[in-house]
């Protein structure tokens, strides 16, 4: 079932999450350890991230370095099929314009649609470590809205080879992520919206955002959204802090500000058990509010482990 049905369907809302593909090398099993308590919450779809190659150095027995480009987590395509056998749940493969031509992009497309998947989140994806800059592919989509434009062609039966004789039409619904406090690289949150909407004309059917802790600015977020003509449903990303590193990391990492009132909780917490009990109880109330306010879903990162959405999605779900 597509996410936009799932969404139109709903009275209530709805607990989703997010998972990582295990580290190359480890199992299977592992992931579904994370998912196995959380399908108590009834989620109508997973989201499975994808992680592009790195280059890493490696050293070398004479103390030289060897660069050698891997892929750290593999597998985000077969995980989505093996998620959807297993637990009879959508699952949403993340695809990004880094990393594919067009050709590529064209043919995950056609394997997940023969796998049964009907449902993408498009995304540009991070700039490599070392680059100051996201650079494509030659050929390959620079913007989100590109690749949301290929999806929708592709839905219509627009292949990239124009002489394929059968034109057989795909059926992706797609979302695409949104940033409440701006995505890092924009010059500010008016254009980044003007960006956002060029995702929605292309044909995506809702976003997600970046996570947030202050539920405030979700709001006026989803207000300048709706100022700017943007329809489609927004779904709010959550995660719980776990640790005091995460209060450097975090805002590091994915460019968003945690409120003083949790960091100043945090500080005083005597060790990081006290401080995953003050990030369940954070987002908990975030979840209470949010829910107050009628969003469709809610949408958590895990990060590679579920516990502490567990204990979240206890006291809200
Ligand atoms: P875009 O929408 O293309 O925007 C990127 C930047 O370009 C923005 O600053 C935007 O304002 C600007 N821009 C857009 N269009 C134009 C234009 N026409 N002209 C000029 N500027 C423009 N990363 C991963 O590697 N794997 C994942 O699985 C993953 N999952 C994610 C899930 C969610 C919900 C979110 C919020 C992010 C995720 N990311 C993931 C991170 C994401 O790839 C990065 O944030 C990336 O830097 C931007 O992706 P985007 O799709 O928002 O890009």
């Amino acid at each position: 079932m597509k996410i936009i049905d799932i969404i139109k369907n709903t009275q209530k809302t709805l607990f989703t999450f997010e998972i990582l593909p295990p580290l190359k090398g480890d199992n299977i099993f592992d992931v579904y350890g994370n998912i196995d308590p959380l399908m108590e919450f009834n989620p109508p779809f997973i989201n499975v991230t994808y992680h592009r190659e790195e280059t890493v150095l490696k050293p070398l027995p004479n103390g030289l370095y060897q660069k050698k480009v891997i892929r750290k987590r593999p597998g985000t395509v077969g995980l989505c099929a093996a998620i959807m056998h297993r637990y009879k749940v959508e699952a949403v493969p993340h695809l990004l314009c880094g990393g594919f031509t067009r050709e590529e992009t064209e043919n995950v497309l056609i394997e997940l649609d023969f796998l049964g998947i009907q449902n993408v989140l498009a995304l540009r994806g991070d700039s490599q470590k070392g680059q100051r800059y996201f650079i494509p592919e030659p050929d390959g989509n620079h913007y989100a809205y590109q690749l949301v434009e290929q999806i929708q062609n592709l839905n219509k039966g627009i292949y990239l080879d124009e002489e394929i004789e059968n034109n057989t039409p795909t059926n992706f619904c797609i979302g695409v992520a949104g940033y409440p406090e701006k995505h890092f690289e924009a010059p500010n949150l008016h254009i980044d919206i003007q960006n956002l909407k060029r995702k929605v004309d292309a044909g995506a059917d809702y976003i997600i955002t970046q996570l947030f802790f202050d539920n405030q600015k979700y709001f006026d977020f989803v207000d300048k959204c709706r100022n700017a003509g943007i329809g489609v449903p927004i779904i709010p990303g959550l995660k719980p802090l776990s640790t005091k590193k995460q209060l450097s990391l975090i805002p590091h990492m994915f460019h968003v500000d945690i409120p003083d009132e949790l960091s100043i909780e945090i500080l005083k917490a005597k060790d990081n058990r006290a401080v995953r009990q003050i990030g369940i109880e954070w987002t908990i109330q975030q979840s209470k509010e949010l829910i107050k306010a009628g969003v469709p879903v809610l949408h958590y990162y895990s990060m590679g482990k579920s516990d502490n959405i567990y204990q979240v999605a206890k006291s809200v779900f």
